[in-house]
């Protein structure tokens, strides 16, 4: 368990967050991410892979910025001024600085809570 699986003392408090750029891992869900990529590693054999006894965990592929896909004159919005809204267990309401509105997930939810609690 890390920081980021704690949730608030209040799991229904609802989160009105402007997270300007908000950045998401791939879509691969990020323990398959890591799981796949431990194997690739230990595929590897790389020697000094386990010298140290616990494994550490791989790194997660680069994240990247979330931007609204909202089409909008002869292209697409592609804001990364964002704001999110709900709870740590409900999925994120997406909204963008010039008001398209799309549903994000749950993950993304909680990074922005983890990210306003880490910053606050
Ligand atoms: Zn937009």
């Amino acid at each position: 368990m890390t920081a980021y699986d704690v949730p608030p003392s209040d799991p229904n408090q609802v989160y009105d967050i402007t997270v300007g750029r908000i950045t998401v891992n791939p879509p691969l869900d990020p323990e398959n991410a890591r799981y796949e990529s431990f194997v690739g590693r230990a595929l590897e054999a790389d020697s000094s892979f386990f010298e140290d006894g616990e494994p550490s965990m791989p790194e997660p592929p680069a994240p990247v910025v979330l931007a609204c896909q909202h089409p909008q004159g002869d292209g697409v919005c592609a804001s990364t001024q964002l704001r999110v809204r709900g709870t740590w267990n409900t999925p994120a309401a997406i909204i963008c600085e010039n008001g398209h509105t799309w549903q994000g997930t749950v993950e993304m939810m909680r990074s922005a809570i983890s990210i306003l609690r880490r910053t606050s």
